[in-house]
Protein backbone atom coordinates (compact mmCIF):
# COMPACT_ATOMS: atom_id res chain seq x y z
CA UNK A 1 0.00 0.00 0.00
CA UNK A 2 1.36 3.10 -1.12
CA UNK A 3 2.08 5.75 1.78
CA UNK A 4 -0.77 8.28 0.10
CA UNK A 5 -3.41 6.05 0.65
CA UNK A 6 -2.76 5.39 4.31
CA UNK A 7 -4.40 7.85 6.87
CA UNK A 8 -1.62 9.63 8.43
CA UNK A 9 -3.85 10.61 11.34
CA UNK A 10 -4.03 7.28 12.47
CA UNK A 11 0.21 6.87 13.45
CA UNK A 12 1.14 10.64 14.68
CA UNK A 13 1.06 11.77 18.11
CA UNK A 14 2.91 14.83 19.30
CA UNK A 15 6.35 13.18 20.53
CA UNK A 16 9.34 13.02 18.34
CA UNK A 17 11.59 10.22 19.05
CA UNK A 18 15.42 10.04 18.77
CA UNK A 19 17.13 6.76 16.69
CA UNK A 20 19.54 5.51 20.17
CA UNK A 21 21.48 2.98 18.81
CA UNK A 22 24.64 5.58 17.69
CA UNK A 23 25.75 8.57 17.46
CA UNK A 24 24.97 12.11 18.72
CA UNK A 25 21.34 11.59 20.32
CA UNK A 26 21.62 13.50 23.69
CA UNK A 27 22.37 16.96 21.63
CA UNK A 28 18.84 16.12 19.55
CA UNK A 29 17.19 15.58 22.89
CA UNK A 30 18.36 18.61 24.40
CA UNK A 31 17.28 20.47 21.37
CA UNK A 32 13.86 19.19 21.07
CA UNK A 33 13.34 19.56 24.80
CA UNK A 34 14.43 23.49 24.39
CA UNK A 35 11.60 23.24 22.38
CA UNK A 36 9.19 22.02 24.72
CA UNK A 37 8.45 19.45 22.21
CA UNK A 38 8.15 15.74 24.14
CA UNK A 39 10.68 13.34 23.30
CA UNK A 40 11.85 10.25 23.73
CA UNK A 41 15.06 7.91 23.09
CA UNK A 42 14.18 4.87 20.56
CA UNK A 43 16.32 1.69 20.97
CA UNK A 44 12.99 -0.92 20.22
CA UNK A 45 10.24 -1.26 18.45
CA UNK A 46 8.09 -0.52 21.52
CA UNK A 47 9.48 3.03 21.44
CA UNK A 48 8.01 3.90 18.37
CA UNK A 49 4.56 4.09 19.56
CA UNK A 50 3.15 7.27 19.52
CA UNK A 51 5.84 9.33 17.51
CA UNK A 52 4.99 12.03 14.82
CA UNK A 53 8.95 12.10 13.86
CA UNK A 54 12.32 10.06 14.28
CA UNK A 55 15.75 11.82 13.98
CA UNK A 56 18.29 9.81 12.57
CA UNK A 57 21.38 11.43 14.28
CA UNK A 58 25.16 11.81 12.89
CA UNK A 59 27.56 9.20 14.27
CA UNK A 60 28.94 6.35 11.36
CA UNK A 61 26.48 5.17 9.01
CA UNK A 62 28.04 1.58 8.57
CA UNK A 63 27.75 1.26 12.00
CA UNK A 64 24.15 2.41 12.61
CA UNK A 65 22.95 0.47 9.77
CA UNK A 66 24.04 -2.65 10.97
CA UNK A 67 22.88 -1.90 14.21
CA UNK A 68 19.49 -1.13 12.31
CA UNK A 69 19.40 -4.41 11.14
CA UNK A 70 20.79 -6.69 14.35
CA UNK A 71 17.58 -5.52 16.13
CA UNK A 72 14.75 -5.29 13.37
CA UNK A 73 14.35 -1.60 13.89
CA UNK A 74 14.99 -1.18 9.85
CA UNK A 75 11.91 -2.71 9.32
CA UNK A 76 9.97 -0.61 12.30
CA UNK A 77 10.85 2.65 10.57
CA UNK A 78 9.29 1.82 7.11
CA UNK A 79 6.78 0.78 8.67
CA UNK A 80 5.60 3.93 10.63
CA UNK A 81 7.29 5.84 8.28
CA UNK A 82 4.11 4.37 5.83
CA UNK A 83 1.77 4.68 8.59
CA UNK A 84 2.94 8.84 8.44
CA UNK A 85 5.86 9.13 10.66
CA UNK A 86 8.30 12.30 9.81
CA UNK A 87 11.58 11.36 9.25
CA UNK A 88 15.07 13.74 9.37
CA UNK A 89 18.35 12.62 8.93
CA UNK A 90 21.28 14.35 10.13
CA UNK A 91 24.89 13.59 7.98
CA UNK A 92 24.90 9.80 9.07
CA UNK A 93 21.13 9.66 8.94
CA UNK A 94 20.89 11.65 5.76
CA UNK A 95 23.08 8.64 4.09
CA UNK A 96 20.54 6.21 5.67
CA UNK A 97 17.81 7.65 4.48
CA UNK A 98 19.19 8.03 1.01
CA UNK A 99 17.89 6.30 -2.06
CA UNK A 100 21.60 5.96 -3.57
CA UNK A 101 25.10 6.21 -1.87
CA UNK A 102 27.73 6.21 -4.08
CA UNK A 103 29.96 2.94 -4.39
CA UNK A 104 27.35 1.14 -1.78
CA UNK A 105 23.82 -0.45 -1.57
CA UNK A 106 21.42 2.28 -0.19
CA UNK A 107 20.18 1.29 3.79
CA UNK A 108 16.38 2.48 3.87
CA UNK A 109 16.00 4.38 0.95
CA UNK A 110 12.99 7.14 1.80
CA UNK A 111 13.96 9.84 0.14
CA UNK A 112 15.45 10.15 -3.50
CA UNK A 113 18.63 11.82 -2.70
CA UNK A 114 22.49 10.27 -4.05
CA UNK A 115 24.96 11.23 -1.75
CA UNK A 116 28.36 10.37 -1.51
CA UNK A 117 30.03 9.76 1.98
CA UNK A 118 33.11 11.82 3.12
CA UNK A 119 32.73 14.10 0.37
CA UNK A 120 34.70 16.71 2.05
CA UNK A 121 37.35 13.92 2.96
CA UNK A 122 38.53 12.97 6.13
CA UNK A 123 37.88 14.15 9.71
CA UNK A 124 40.41 16.78 9.85
CA UNK A 125 38.42 17.90 7.13
CA UNK A 126 35.89 18.76 9.11
CA UNK A 127 34.35 22.31 9.66
CA UNK A 128 31.92 25.50 10.43
CA UNK A 129 30.42 27.72 8.45
CA UNK A 130 26.98 29.77 8.57
CA UNK A 131 24.10 30.05 5.95
CA UNK A 132 20.72 31.93 5.08
CA UNK A 133 18.11 29.54 4.75
CA UNK A 134 15.02 32.22 4.71
CA UNK A 135 12.12 28.99 5.20
CA UNK A 136 13.70 28.22 8.73
CA UNK A 137 15.09 31.72 10.19
CA UNK A 138 15.64 35.29 9.48
CA UNK A 139 18.81 35.12 10.58
CA UNK A 140 21.94 32.94 9.43
CA UNK A 141 22.11 29.34 10.66
CA UNK A 142 25.34 27.94 12.31
CA UNK A 143 26.18 24.89 10.17
CA UNK A 144 28.64 22.08 11.68
CA UNK A 145 30.07 19.80 9.33
CA UNK A 146 32.09 16.57 10.64
CA UNK A 147 33.61 14.03 7.82
CA UNK A 148 29.79 15.02 6.58
CA UNK A 149 28.74 13.55 2.69
CA UNK A 150 27.84 15.63 0.02
CA UNK A 151 24.28 15.52 -1.21
CA UNK A 152 25.13 14.79 -5.37
CA UNK A 153 21.37 14.98 -6.85
CA UNK A 154 17.68 15.34 -5.41
CA UNK A 155 14.68 13.26 -7.10
CA UNK A 156 11.20 14.25 -8.55
CA UNK A 157 9.75 15.38 -5.50
CA UNK A 158 12.80 16.15 -3.04
CA UNK A 159 12.94 20.15 -2.59
CA UNK A 160 16.68 21.89 -1.92
CA UNK A 161 16.62 23.68 1.38
CA UNK A 162 20.20 24.65 0.64
CA UNK A 163 23.26 24.43 -2.03
CA UNK A 164 26.80 25.52 -1.58
CA UNK A 165 29.37 25.59 -3.92
CA UNK A 166 29.19 22.28 -5.72
CA UNK A 167 26.85 19.72 -3.76
CA UNK A 168 23.36 20.03 -1.59
CA UNK A 169 23.50 20.55 2.05
CA UNK A 170 19.55 20.39 2.67
CA UNK A 171 16.52 18.77 1.25
CA UNK A 172 13.49 17.42 2.03
CA UNK A 173 10.29 15.80 0.37
CA UNK A 174 7.05 16.66 2.30
CA UNK A 175 8.07 13.43 5.18
CA UNK A 176 11.66 13.38 5.43
CA UNK A 177 14.31 16.15 6.07
CA UNK A 178 17.91 15.67 5.55
CA UNK A 179 20.99 18.10 6.14
CA UNK A 180 24.48 16.90 5.75
CA UNK A 181 25.62 19.47 8.80
CA UNK A 182 24.55 18.70 12.27
CA UNK A 183 22.58 21.45 13.87
CA UNK A 184 22.26 19.75 17.14
CA UNK A 185 25.85 20.81 17.23
CA UNK A 186 25.07 24.85 17.36
CA UNK A 187 23.24 26.93 19.32
CA UNK A 188 20.47 27.25 16.77
CA UNK A 189 16.80 25.89 17.29
CA UNK A 190 15.62 26.73 13.73
CA UNK A 191 16.35 23.57 11.96
CA UNK A 192 14.61 21.62 15.13
CA UNK A 193 11.62 23.79 15.25
CA UNK A 194 11.45 23.52 11.24
CA UNK A 195 10.92 19.76 12.02
CA UNK A 196 8.81 20.16 14.91
CA UNK A 197 6.10 22.00 12.55
CA UNK A 198 6.95 19.36 9.77
CA UNK A 199 5.72 16.99 12.49
CA UNK A 200 2.48 18.94 13.04
CA UNK A 201 3.80 20.11 16.35
CA UNK A 202 3.63 23.26 17.46
CA UNK A 203 6.37 25.43 19.13
CA UNK A 204 6.49 28.90 20.03
CA UNK A 205 5.52 28.73 23.54
CA UNK A 206 8.40 28.58 26.11
CA UNK A 207 12.05 27.77 24.53
CA UNK A 208 14.85 27.56 26.10
CA UNK A 209 17.22 29.41 24.12
CA UNK A 210 21.04 27.99 24.04
CA UNK A 211 23.99 29.89 25.15
CA UNK A 212 25.91 31.24 21.87
CA UNK A 213 29.06 30.45 23.57
CA UNK A 214 27.81 26.59 24.16
CA UNK A 215 30.79 25.81 21.92
CA UNK A 216 33.32 26.79 25.07
CA UNK A 217 31.90 24.93 27.47
CA UNK A 218 30.96 21.43 25.73
CA UNK A 219 32.90 18.88 24.43
CA UNK A 220 33.10 20.63 20.64
CA UNK A 221 35.93 23.05 21.93
CA UNK A 222 37.85 19.36 21.64
CA UNK A 223 36.71 18.70 18.17
CA UNK A 224 38.54 21.37 17.16
CA UNK A 225 36.31 21.98 14.21
CA UNK A 226 37.37 25.38 12.63
CA UNK A 227 35.09 28.18 10.70
CA UNK A 228 35.58 27.39 7.18
CA UNK A 229 37.53 30.74 6.69
CA UNK A 230 40.62 29.31 8.63
CA UNK A 231 40.68 25.59 7.92
CA UNK A 232 43.37 25.73 6.30
CA UNK A 233 45.02 28.54 8.59
CA UNK A 234 45.64 26.41 11.72
CA UNK A 235 46.83 23.30 12.10
CA UNK A 236 44.37 21.08 13.70
CA UNK A 237 46.69 18.56 14.59
CA UNK A 238 48.54 21.17 17.13
CA UNK A 239 48.81 20.05 20.81
CA UNK A 240 45.43 19.61 22.05
CA UNK A 241 46.80 18.76 25.46
CA UNK A 242 48.52 21.96 26.14
CA UNK A 243 45.58 24.23 25.44
CA UNK A 244 42.82 22.27 27.11
CA UNK A 245 42.13 20.80 30.51
CA UNK A 246 41.19 17.47 30.58
CA UNK A 247 41.07 16.77 33.95
CA UNK A 248 42.31 12.95 34.25
CA UNK A 249 44.17 12.35 31.13
CA UNK A 250 43.57 8.87 31.99
CA UNK A 251 39.90 9.05 31.30
CA UNK A 252 40.50 10.58 27.72
N1 LIG B 1 31.24 9.93 7.70
C1 LIG B 1 30.13 9.32 8.39
C2 LIG B 1 29.50 8.21 7.55
O1 LIG B 1 29.83 8.05 6.40
C3 LIG B 1 29.08 10.34 8.77
C4 LIG B 1 29.64 11.35 9.75
C5 LIG B 1 28.65 12.04 10.62
O2 LIG B 1 27.52 11.61 10.83
N2 LIG B 1 29.10 13.13 11.17
O3 LIG B 1 28.72 7.50 8.06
Amino acid sequence: MSRAELNPSTAVGKMIGVLDLQGDVFEHLDHLERLSVTVRPVKKAEDFEGLAGLILPGGESTCLARLLKIFGIDKVIVGKFQEGMKLWGTCAGAILLAKSVVGEAPHLGLIDIAVERNGFGSQMDSFVSEASIPRLSGTPVPLTFIRAPKILSVGKGVEVLLSIDDYIAAAESPDVLVTIFHPELTPSLAFHRYFARKCGIKTGGKERAIDPAWDKTSWMRLARITPMERRSAEPLTKGLRQEIDYGNPERI
